[in-house]
């Protein structure tokens, strides 16, 4: 079937994507081989989330099934924005099945990762692991929620004997009411008040604030840990501690993440290498969120300027 919502066809609309080191999956799917996965595979440190939560970053599967499904335009995403260079959202006509959306997912993340096979300096036991992923970060681009059998995806990769991560930008409540719970909950929260809100994610679809809210209400009603993460923009959103610690005492979430914007991908187009953080500044504002919102600070990762706040103490380890 050629459909204008088909990446896998030839003459694709997804060819920037491809550029970028993604592979497109099915209709509207996608896997990316994540920084941290290379360097662990070549021996070195797990990613942060190995350090906090134990995953182990050479078995994680960095994917979406919505990869250009979106209706927030966050400035400090470093994904290409649909309406941004000529690359068009997709309306998907017809949604690919959960499990044939993690069966080719896990082919291309064995295809991606062979290329290491005839490298010298690879960590030969994680290289065998690797070709066996046991976590899927439903993060890579999009917005999750937007495809329909999220459910039976994350249950797909249960089956498999794979953890899930799953991040949402919160603005579709109810999906998230009737969600199959994953290993962990993320819901972003990148501003304090709907005007900084509007500001810094830029969203398409009206009352996407008040969604947003009544998904942080729902965080306590999940058993699974749950995580506000709050992306750090200096000169843009590192204001009003106070006012997040409202809406995260409102949500109870299990941590807080407070995480420097990177300066990198398609968000050096939006925002200068000034809009970055240093790790002291991350330090500070998450200290000050958490002094008000009653949570510790437990963990930190300079390398990649993110602070772990916690109301239960440090995590348990995932795997
Ligand atoms: S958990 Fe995230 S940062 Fe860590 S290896 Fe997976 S995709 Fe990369």
């Amino acid at each position: 079937m050629t459909s204008a919502a088909n990446p896998s066809s030839s003459g694709d609309r997804y060819s920037v994507l491809r550029a970028q080191g993604y592979h497109l999956v099915g209709s509207h799917s996608a896997v990316k081989t994540c920084h941290w996965t290379r360097e662990a595979i070549l021996g070195g440190e797990f990613c942060y989330k190995g350090k906090f939560y134990g995953i182990r970053s050479h078995r994680c599967l960095q994917m979406t099934p919505a990869v250009s499904r979106c209706s927030n335009a966050c400035v400090y995403c470093w994904r290409i924005l649909p309406s941004e260079r000529g690359f068009p959202g997709d309306d998907c006509v017809v949604e690919d099945h959960p499990v044939k959306i993690v069966e080719e997912s896990i082919r291309a993340q064995r295809r991606a990762l062979s290329g290491f096979k005839g490298n010298p300096m690879v960590d030969r036991a994680r290289f065998r692991e690797a070709m066996d992923p046991k976590h899927a970060a439903i993060s890579l681009s999009g917005e999750p929620t937007e495809y329909s059998m999220l459910d039976e995806l994350i249950g797909e990769f249960a089956r498999r004997g794979m953890t899930t991560f799953l991040v949402t930008n919160g603005i579709n409540p109810r999906k998230l009411g009737e969600l199959k719970e994953p290993t962990q909950l993320y819901v972003s929260l990148s501003a304090p008040s709907e005007e900084v809100y509007r500001l810094i994610c830029r969203p398409t679809r009206a009352g996407s604030w008040k969604m947003l809210i009544e998904s942080l209400s729902m965080l306590s009603s999940f058993s699974c840990p749950t995580v506000v993460r709050v992306t750090a923009v200096r000169n843009l959103n590192m204001v009003d501690p106070e006012g997040y610690a409202r809406l995260i005492s409102s949500a109870s979430p299990t941590y807080v993440e407070v995480k420097a914007y990177m300066h990198v991908g398609f968000s050096v187009t939006r925002l200068g290498f000034e809009s970055m953080p240093s790790h002291e500044e991350v330090l500070r504002f998450a200290s000050s969120i958490g002094e008000y919102a009653g949570y510790e600070p437990v963990d930190e990762s300079p390398i990649s300027r993110v602070v772990l706040l916690s109301r239960i103490g440090k995590p348990k380890k995932v795997s």
